[in-house]
């Protein structure tokens, strides 16, 4: 009998045992996330673009306090940066927390009291954004517009400024990544200077891979998206004021209808006085800080050439393979083209995303549907990525290549083993195809006089 009695409790204690795991490992389970693992996707939309594993690394260094000097030795890091990249003296220069959005906020929303009379320049998605931002800090809001796809003409404005004597402020984007708009800047300054008001530009898909020079360009009021040409997640929007800016800022009249952007508070925390306004998003800041350095080693010069070359490959490619740009003049960084006669743009843009991890955009407003938006930003314009997404759409498209009026053209074949290889041909020695050189991953690019 005791034997039993033991086989009992023993039995008992076992049972015990195994309900006392089943609830620790139900426990835990609980707690259990399923693995944390995004794909890793070739990105080529219109922003964000790739991030190099450089800026990466950044973002997971110790964080530190906002007031710690050595945060703050960083921040100075950071500003000295970002006015080499933006080539301005500017003393108020920093990065707002925020998106390209927060930091198109923060320039209209300073610059702009109740009642003010604005200019905006409307030929699409961003400059309509700006439109509304400033309508809803209580600005008159005079529009000048360009059919999407168009560049803003300097004799519009100047009709604008002659018909509203009284504008202080005219806004315009430089980069307009709805459209792939180039927009350039030289001779609207200038009317907008003999006016007396101030300039606004945005630099969100120029800054980093496209010339721009924000001093000699006289522009007043700056801001640009860290994920874009600049290569670094989104998450700040590097700004800067010139001092007849932050003049009009210190002379307001009434407060800034926002009180997390207002650029009066703001200087005080990225300048000397460091007086606490907000928490920073510090490892962000990290990550800027490498991203900026990765820009300036490269050399600002060198890397527009990049971008420009880049463009050039993509663009002959893309015109070989029959397919039409949509902008007159044409960011190296956003290439907008319109979508073949026929073919089911989202359906391309899956097969893209599932069999080649490539992302590239959508059209926008009336380019819905009919559009593709290719971006090449920062880590993203490189011939691998051009070679890339050139050969992922002849095959889904079933596009055989061609050659262009100007003689470029090429063809993709795959030899059965699963390499690609990719054919260039261009008349002339000195085309941007040329420029390229070797293809990394898929292949030999071939380049020489007569058609591939
Ligand atoms: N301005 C332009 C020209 C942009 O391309 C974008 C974003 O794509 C923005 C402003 C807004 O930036 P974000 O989406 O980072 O807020």
């Amino acid at each position: 009998m005791p034997m039993v009695v033991g086989e009992v409790n023993d039995q008992a204690f076992i049972e015990c045992l195994i309900g006392q795991a089943t609830t620790i490992t139900t426990a835990l389970m609980s707690f259990i996330a399923p693995r944390f693992a995004p794909p890793e996707r070739i990105l080529m939309g219109p922003g964000p673009s790739d991030v190099p594993r450089r800026v990466l690394n950044a973002l997971a260094a110790p964080t530190l306090g906002h007031l710690d000097p050595a945060y703050l030795a960083i921040m100075d890091e950071v500003r000295d940066y970002m006015r080499q990249v933006f080539r301005t003296k500017n003393e108020l220069t920093m990065a707002v927390p925020g998106t390209g959005s927060a930091g198109m906020e923060a320039t209209v929303v300073n610059l702009v009291e109740p009642g003010d009379e604005v200019i905006i320049c409307v030929n699409g998605v961003f400059g309509g954004r700006m439109k509304d931002v400033a309508e809803r800090s209580g600005a008159q809001v005079h529009t000048v517009e360009a059919p999407w796809g168009q560049t803003i003409a300097p004799a519009a404005i100047a009709d604008a400024l002659a018909a509203h004597p009284g504008v202080k402020v005219v806004g315009i984007v430089h980069a307009e990544t709805s459209t792939g708009v180039l927009q350039p800047l030289e001779e609207i300054s200038k009317l907008v200077h003999d006016a007396g008001a101030l300039l606004l530009v945005d630099a969100v898909t120029s800054l980093g891979g496209v010339p721009f020079d924000l001093d000699a360009l006289r522009i007043d009021a700056c801001y640009s998206g860290t994920q874009k040409c600049l290569s670094c997640p989104p998450g700040l929007s590097p700004v800067s004021f010139s001092e007849a800016a932050v003049e009009r800022i210190m002379s307001r009249k009434t407060k800034v209808q926002s009180w997390y952007l207002d650029m009066s508070m703001l200087k005080s925390y990225w300048g000397q006085e460091r007086v606490y306004h907000h928490t920073a998003p510090i490892n962000m800041t990290y990550a800027l800080r490498e991203a900026l350095a990765m820009v300036l080693e490269e050399g600002l010069e060198a890397r527009w050439a990049r971008h420009q070359v880049n463009y050039l490959a993509l663009r002959a490619g893309l015109e070989a393979l029959g397919m039409r740009y949509i902008p007159e003049n044409s960011l190296p960084s956003l290439n907008a083209i319109y979508v073949p006669e026929g073919v089911d743009e989202a359906a391309v843009r899956r097969r893209l995303l599932h069999e080649f991890d490539i992302e590239i955009g959508a059209g926008l407003g009336p380019f819905k549907g009919k559009a593709w938006r290719i971006g090449l930003m920062g880590a993203s314009s490189t011939p691998r990525h051009v070679i890339l997404v050139l050969a992922a759409l002849e095959s889904i498209l079933g596009l055989s290549g061609g050659t262009t009026a100007a003689g470029y053209g090429f063809t993709v074949s795959s030899g059965g083993t699963g390499a690609l290889s990719y054919n260039v041909g261009c008349n002339g020695a000195a085309g941007p195809l040329r420029a390229l050189g070797r293809a990394p991953l898929l292949g030999t690019v071939v380049c020489g006089t007569g058609t591939a």
